[in-house]
């Protein structure tokens, strides 16, 4: 069985699911299993709905705006006014206005969460109405069914044995399988989510169950850059990268490819292809084994992440920063969710650039204050650049203040502010 994977701007609208068509035919493939994800913006825009939804306000003009950008696609689909999507869709909808109107609890994470999907499922039934409208008979699974999680909403962990189990069961081979990325269920059937661009993991988790012989994930880029091209101009395209050169650079935050996508399939040695979705005959690039070469072309490969915090600690009392302060300090970031990308230490001070994912800075800087010396900046961008050279530093380098630099062997790290202009 093959996985394939279409993200959001893969079905963004009615013109991009016919080219979902155009690659299945193309493919003509029979034993296949498709996650997609929500169409276009519509994740983002749930996060909208969802955030005016716990302020106290019943999110009326989201849910419209919401079914008419679905319903404009699907009219542009479908001949029929009677086909069988559109009671579907009002289903949905019904369940989503369900949960708005009967829910109790304000937990963001969680309401978060029996939200957001709402896109995927949204989707998946389109895009599945109109494959077997055109011909293309298919299964439509609720992943939720298949993937089964903790409870920690929003950045949800997979119970592989579970998951693994409820995927050998109940995928039928020999068919066309279409599914929601980014979602799955905790052990009381609420749902849980994957962290955001999630939908590529999903194909992971999939192709890992179900021993599949590839990962083809569609996108409106070529294939995975040595850069953001909306960031770092010049960005050539890479044609093969290793599994452990695409999970570092996917652990430093290239966005291509989700972080947690890739160790599933190199466990498995399962090949992740990534393609353009507008020249499905281009190769792309294909992440597999290595054979000792990261990346090919053997060239410099530039992420940022924007909008980090820099915290730097010493001890009030002048002792050394060292392990069991070190330890205290971790918890309170684990006990806060801040995600940790880089960390500097010498004997008196500790950096740590963190990402404050889940908004809790004031109270995580209010608990260390009791104990360190506290400072901060916030919006601080980390460059990382793999395989660095001397003129790729100093591409970096050019009008920013380095606030940390970090090198090692094959990576330089480099915490900055761009120099304003007064
Ligand atoms: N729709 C989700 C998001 O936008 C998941 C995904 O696209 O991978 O984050
Ligand atoms: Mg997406």
């Amino acid at each position: 069985m093959k996985v394939f994977k279409f993200g959001g701007a893969s079905v963004k609208d009615a013109a991009s699911v016919y080219n979902v068509l155009k690659v299945l035919h193309k493919h003509n493939a029979k034993d296949l299993l498709i996650v997609i994800s929500a169409m276009g913006k519509t994740t983002n825009a749930l996060e909208k709905l969802i955030q005016k939804y716990l302020s106290g306000s019943f999110p009326s003009e989201e849910i419209v705006d919401l079914k008419q950008f679905h319903n404009l696609i699907i009219q542009e689909l479908f001949n029929s006014e009677k086909a069988a999507v559109y009671p579907k869709i009002n289903q949905l909808f019904e369940e989503l206005n369900a949960f708005l109107i009967g829910n109790k609890s304000n937990g963001y994470d969680f309401v978060y969460d029996q939200i957001i999907g709402f896109g995927e499922l949204l989707s998946t039934t389109i895009v599945s109405e109109f494959l077997a409208e055109q011909g293309i008979k298919n299964t439509w699974l609720d992943a939720r069914s298949y993937i089964k999680t903790d409870t920690v909403y929003r950045d949800a962990n997979v119970d592989w044995e579970k998951t693994q189990k409820n995927i050998l069961e109940g995928i039928q081979p020999n068919t066309i399988n279409i599914t929601q990325g980014f979602i799955g269920s905790d052990t009381n059937n609420f749902t849980t989510s994957l962290g955001r661009e999630g939908s590529d993991y999903t194909a992971g988790i999939f192709a890992y169950c179900l021993n599949a012989e590839s990962v083809t994930i569609w996108k409106d880029v070529p294939g995975v850059l040595n850069g953001d091209p909306r960031v770092f101009e010049n960005a050539q395209l890479l044609h093969q990268i290793s599994y452990e050169e695409a999970i570092e650079l996917a652990f430093y935050g290239a966005s291509v490819i989700h972080p947690k996508t890739l160790q599933p399939l190199q466990k498995k040695e399962i090949p992740l292809q990534v393609k353009s979705f507008y020249e499905p005959d281009n190769p792309g690039t294909i992440v597999c084994k290595g054979n000792g070469k990261p990346v090919q072309p053997a060239i410099p490969c530039f992420i940022v992440k924007r909008n980090l915090v820099l915290i730097s600690l010493s001890t009030l009392d002048f002792s050394f920063m060292v392990e069991e302060n070190i330890r205290d300090v971790f918890n309170l970031f684990h006990k806060y969710q801040m995600k940790v990308d880089l960390i500097q230490n010498s004997a008196i001070s500790f950096s740590v650039c963190v990402d404050n994912k889940f908004n809790q800075l004031s109270a995580l800087i209010q608990e260390l204050k009791a104990r360190f010396k506290v400072s901060y900046t916030t919006g601080v961008s980390l460059y990382t650049i793999r395989h660095f050279d001397p003129q790729s530093i100093d591409r970096i380098e050019n009008g920013k203040q380095i606030l940390l630099k970090q090198l090692t062997h094959n990576t330089v790290q480099m915490v900055t502010v761009e120099i304003k202009n007064f």
